[in-house]
This record gives structure tokens, sequence and C-alpha cells, in this order.
């Protein structure tokens, strides 16, 4: 196995100035293989000389041939600015071995899924996966998932705001709950306020998502993940069905 891969940047789209999805496709190798919810380790060289290299959950199903990623700009961060410099065309380094634990419980068939703005990558490869798995026969009966979305603005969900909720009108298994925090900055919007944490209760109940047969699942923000498994422990989920990625 080679020390590391490289990848050309195929796509971008700019949400906002500091969030976006990157789309790459790895040269003069395979993809490597990985499991819905698991993180790639991206690099691109410092001023130094020397790889800079960060986590960054996939984005995309194990059934597309590229590799997608959400990603936040962090303004005074060593990786994120040469990200944000990078044109279609233009390379990166991956490291051939995919990680992590994150990935779905196959003990529960119900999945509670909270996350902030970009710690959504992990549950859309999940999501993506079932629905290629169902559409190809290969699965028989659906997880369920319940996902909560947060951003400050509804911008910061991209692209992916109107496909999970499109896809939510089409199965009965999908459940997206897009909520926006700062409701005085973005005027327009007609969906759910309020941050995701103060959301997770008022929807796992009404939908029947409890402790019972669930597992919950907060990624992104480590402050919302700790509210939200604080929430999930009061509601009596088993310490271990209740999983988490802090991304800082
Ligand atoms: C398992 C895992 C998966 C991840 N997946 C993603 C992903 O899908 N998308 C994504 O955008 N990031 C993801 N991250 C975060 C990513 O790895 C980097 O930490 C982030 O992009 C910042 O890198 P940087 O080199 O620009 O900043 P650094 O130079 O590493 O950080 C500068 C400072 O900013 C803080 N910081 C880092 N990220 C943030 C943030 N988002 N908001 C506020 N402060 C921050 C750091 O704690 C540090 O103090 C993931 C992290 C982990 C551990």
């Amino acid at each position: 196995m080679p020390d590391f891969l490289k990848a050309e940047l195929i796509e971008r789209i700019d949400f906002s100035e500091d969030l976006g999805m990157f789309k790459f496709r790895v040269l003069d190798a395979e993809r490597p293989k990985f499991v819905p919810g698991q993180y790639a380790t991206l690099g691109l060289e410092g001023d130094d000389g020397k790889i800079i290299w960060r986590p960054y959950s996939i984005a995309s199903s194990i059934y597309e041939e590229f590799l997608e990623f959400y990603i936040e700009l962090v303004p005074h961060g060593k990786l994120t600015p040469k990200i944000w410099k990078m044109k279609v065309g233009d390379k990166i380094w991956l490291r051939p071995r995919i990680v992590g634990k994150f990935t779905l419980n196959p003990e529960t068939k119900k999945h509670l899924m909270v996350c902030t703005v970009t710690g959504l990558a992990p549950f859309l490869s999940m999501i993506r996966t079932q629905k290629y798995e169902l559409e190809m026969g290969k699965l028989k009966e659906p997880n369920k998932f319940l996902v909560i979305h947060g951003g400050s603005r509804s911008w910061e969900l991209g692209i992916y705001k109107e496909e999970l909720g499109e896809l939510s009108k089409k199965v009965d298994w999908l459940i997206y709950v897009p909520t926006v925090s700062r409701p005085w900055e973005d005027t327009n919007w007609k969906g759910e306020t309020g941050r995701v944490d103060e959301l997770v209760r008022k929807y796992a109940d009404n939908h029947g998502f409890t402790y019972e047969d669930t597992t919950g699942y907060a990624c992104g923000n480590p402050d919302m993940i700790k509210n939200v498994k604080d929430i999930l422990k009061r509601a009596k989920f088993p310490e271990n069905r209740i999983k988490e990625e802090k991304y800082y």
C-alpha cells in the first residue's frame, strides 16, 4: 500500500464564504474502501514543505466512485485556508487508510442523528448508502433515520437541505429536520428554528425514537455533543447506544 494517494478536485460548490462541498477523484489507484460514517485524512503541503494532515468525514456513499466532503473554513486554521484556494483540477494528498468508529450500530434499526452544519457528512454517507442498497435490492428492511441538522442560517446547510428534504418526501424511512438558530439573519426561512439540542427531545418523542429501540448519534461541535449526550442520558438511552464524533 502506498504511503499517500493523490486525489484531484473534480467539483466544488461554495454554500457561503466559509462552507462548501468538495468532491475528489482518487488518481492512479482505486478509491480506498470504507464503511459509511468513517473519515479520510486529507493533506496539503505547508509553507515549510511538510504536509498538513486533517481528518474529514466522508459524505459520499460507498457506491460512489468519488469522495465528497462538506467542509468549513477555519480562517486562522492551518489546512482549511489552503483547501479554500483549491480550484477544480488541483490535487490533494489522501491517506490510503480510511478509519473511524462512528458507523451505524447494527443492533438497532432506528437511528437518531443530531449534527451541526458539516457534522451531517457521516450521516449523508449512511443515508445515501442505504438508498442505493434498497434500489439494488441488497437491503430488505431499511433502517429508520431521524436527522436533526442545524446551522446558524439555512444556506449553511447547503445543497444537502434540498437533497435530504426531497428524499424524505419520497421514502418512509427518513425524517429530516433542518433548523436555523439565527432566524433574524435569515428572514425568508420558513422551517424549524432553534439549536439542534433544543429540538432533540421534541422530535425524538414525537416520532418514537426512544431509548427502547434507538441509537443516538451526535456529530460536529463539541458543546452541542455534550448537550445532546446529556439529554439522551436523561431520556434513558444506555451509554452503549450513544455515539459521538467531535470535530475539534
Ligand atoms: C473525526 C473527524 C472528522 C472531521 N470531519 C470534518 C468534516 O467533515 N468537515 C469539516 O469541516 N471538519 C471536519 N473535521 C475537523 C477538521 O479535521 C479540522 O480540524 C478543521 O478543518 C480545521 O482544520 P485547520 O487545519 O484549518 O485548523 P487548525 O489549524 O487545525 O485549527 C485552528 C483552531 O481552530 C479550532 N477549530 C477547528 N475546527 C473548527 C471549527 N469547525 N470551528 C471552530 N473552531 C475550529 C481548532 O480546535 C484550533 O484551535 C473533523 C475532525 C475530526 C476529528
